[in-house]
């Protein structure tokens, strides 16, 4: 049941006795109302003239990360709207050392998401183990044909660049351990090379010490 609105007065009291009502009241109550909206300030957007500012967190679009998947199908499995279509197929990948055993692994053909079904639930981007799915705040890709709201794999490419960056780390934040473990390695590197120059560099002759003759 819809509760009555403070401004409403029944036309009869509760003791059921017609209520009095004074004339030009009524008039009277409607300008106090435009007067009050009047200084008011408006909170209409002038899109698409001005762009509206949208939180960091707007779910617009979704972008893919091609490099980070690994065509695990964990995302198309458990979108609820089956709207991730995902193709690939199998290659055998050279063993990385002589001696080895040869591996096999996906290589994505096809990746498109449907917008026309999709509802934006963010299950994919939140189920994804290797980072390849964002949010981006792009909204503006209303089509005039359903079909062509599915975006392929370079569409969502695309859409990569429109995802806002991170927002720092709290200062006193543990460091992530893929940059940490990134540093690390840069740290071996730049170590084996300074040691590989110190050998390669020719060594110098040698002062003769004094009384040697
Ligand atoms: S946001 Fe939800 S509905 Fe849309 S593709 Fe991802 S899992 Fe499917
Ligand atoms: S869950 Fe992530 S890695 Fe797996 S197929 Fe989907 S986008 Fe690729």
């Amino acid at each position: 049941m819809s509760r009555p609105s403070p401004d409403h007065h029944p036309a009869t009291k509760p003791s059921g006795r017609p209520r009095l009502s004074i004339p030009g009241s009524g008039l009277a109550k409607g300008l106090a109302v435009t007067l009050r909206t009047m200084t008011r300030k408006s909170v209409t957007e002038q899109y698409p003239d001005a762009l509206p500012e949208l939180p960091p967190r707007t779910r617009g679009v979704i972008g893919l990360f091609e490099e980070n998947c690994t065509v695990c199908m964990l995302c198309a499995r458990e979108c609820p709207d089956w709207c991730i279509y995902i193709d690939s197929h199998k290659e055998t990948v050279p063993p990385a050392a002589p001696g080895g055993r040869e591996r096999s692994r996906n290589v994505l053909d096809r990746f498109a998401i449907d917008f026309s079904l999709c509802m934006y639930c963010g299950i994919c981007i939140e189920v994804c183990p290797f980072d390849a799915l964002f949010w981006s705040p792009e909204f503006e890709y209303a089509e005039t044909d359903i079909r062509e709201l599915t975006h392929e794999r370079d569409k969502l490419r695309e859409w990569m660049w429109t995802v806002p960056a991170p927002p720092a780390l709290d200062p006193s934040a543990e460091e992530p351990k893929e940059i940490a473990a990134a540093r690390k390695t840069a740290e071996k590197l730049a170590a084996a090379q300074a040691a590989q120059a110190a050998q390669a560099a020719p060594q110098e002759p040698q002062e003769p010490q004094e009384g040697e003759s």
